[in-house]
């Protein structure tokens, strides 16, 4: 790892111009409101590094995706406003992330201030990587500090290209936890190592299950992912969300896992509903097969048990993804259960992804995890052994 990290000796901040990028990417309202703040948490260390040491402060974050267009809800505005009051200072949000207003207002700046820039998204050359638009966040800044770990799997701008336009480059507090705890997954991690996978598609976690079928004892499967992996073993699925071009590869899966050895653990019992909607009655089925009409939203009590039993004794857990669709009241059971379970165990335990940061935050149990990380995508493409274009424009290689 050849990153400097903001603390390093040679590292000096004080009333320097600091272009923080962070990740603020929250879960918001209609309005823009926050609705779980753990992201912009995750990111105080380094402002309250920055801070202590009187640099002046510019953080840029994309939130969710506008496609290079101005949407009022997708506006870091309420962000900053949490922000302020998380940090209780007095936080000054400029509507444009580049431009005269942008240069002006950084160009007057003094020690210890922040101005949080607009979303990064809401120009097209940010996810172009684009280096004009690269070129004028960078303006008059001294030091790229990157802090946006759950970005970090993009080539974007502010994530990439920005790294070769300002002199020095570093990494953040947030970003160097999150690269400790996740090479420590890597390293030598402890045995029994367990997987729990849930969420909704299991085209996007092929690469990372490949790769943790090398690793672990154990991997347990839940969510929509799960029934793809049912239906690969001639188990009826109703009308679950099934991926049916993935069928062959989740079979071969299965295969190769009973070749390594590897447990897996898939739902033997569902909660389903007959149409995808929260309105719709729940119903418990108390076998694998899930009858015609009805489509699998939760893991049943049996299931519950299963997956927490399995759990007992690991010394490493990784956990991404919920066990149904934990938004809804009536399909939070399965998640919570098998969360808990997970937070209970005394190992090292790290759990990913904005699902599971949200999840954590309504069970209230994330300080009983190793390390939450920040990135979903970015810690499985980190697990998946990739190279992540946001580290290795700090140098990490
Ligand atoms: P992911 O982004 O892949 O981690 O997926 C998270 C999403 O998966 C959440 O929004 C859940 O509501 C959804 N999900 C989990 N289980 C199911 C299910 N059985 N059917 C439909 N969606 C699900």
């Amino acid at each position: 790892m050849a990153i400097t990290w903001i603390d390093d000796a040679n590292v000096d901040v004080e009333n320097k111009r600091v272009f923080c990028r962070v990740d603020f990417n929250v879960p918001v309202n209609d309005d823009g409101e926050v609705l779980d703040d753990s992201r912009i948490v995750a990111a105080l260390p380094t402002l309250r590094y920055l801070l202590a040491h009187k640099a002046k402060i510019v953080l840029a974050s994309h939130l969710g995706r506008p496609k290079g267009k101005f949407r009022k809800n997708l506006s870091l505005v309420k962000v900053a406003e949490r922000l302020g009051e998380l940090l209780a200072i007095e936080i000054t949000f400029v509507e444009d992330c580049i431009g005269d207003g942008v240069r002006r207002l950084v160009q007057d700046m003094g020690p210890s201030q922040i101005v949080v820039l607009e979303n990064l998204r809401f120009h097209s050359g940010e996810e172009k990587n684009d280096d004009s638009f690269a070129r004028q966040l960078a303006q008059l800044m001294d030091i790229y500090v990157g802090d946006a770990f759950g970005a970090a799997h993009r080539a974007h701008a502010s994530v990439a290209a920005i790294t070769n336009f300002i002199p020095q480059k570093v990494g953040g507090l947030l970003m160097r936890q999150e690269v400790e705890a996740l090479s420590q997954l890597l390293r030598s991690p402890k045995r029994p190592y367990i997987a729990v996978l849930g969420g909704a598609k299991v085209s996007d976690k092929l690469g990372i299950i490949s790769k943790l079928l090398g690793r672990v004892d154990k991997l347990i499967i839940g969510g929509a992912m799960a029934y793809t992996f049912l239906k690969a073993k001639g188990i009826a699925t109703g009308t679950s969300r099934v991926e049916e071009d993935r069928l062959a590869i989740a079979k071969s899966i299965l295969e190769r896992a009973a070749e390594n050895k590897v447990e897996i653990f898939l739902p033997v019992d569902h909660i389903v509903v007959a149409e995808f909607s929260e309105e719709s009655p729940t119903k418990v089925i108390s076998s694998a097969e899930i009858p015609d009409g009805f489509m699998g939203v939760d893991i049943g009590p049996q299931t519950q048990k299963l997956f927490c039993d399995a759990l007992y004794g690991a010394q490493t857990i990784f956990w991404n993804g919920p066990m149904g669709v934990f938004e809804w009241k009536s399909c939070f059971a399965g998640t919570k259960a098998v969360v808990s379970a997970i937070a209970s165990q005394n190992c090292f335990k790290v759990a990913g992804g904005g699902d599971s940061i949200s999840a954590l935050s309504m069970l209230k149990c994330a300080d009983r995890f190793s390390h939450v990380s920040t990135g979903g995508g970015a810690s499985l493409e980190f697990l998946e052994g990739a190279k992540l274009p946001g580290l290795v424009a700090l140098g990490y290689g």
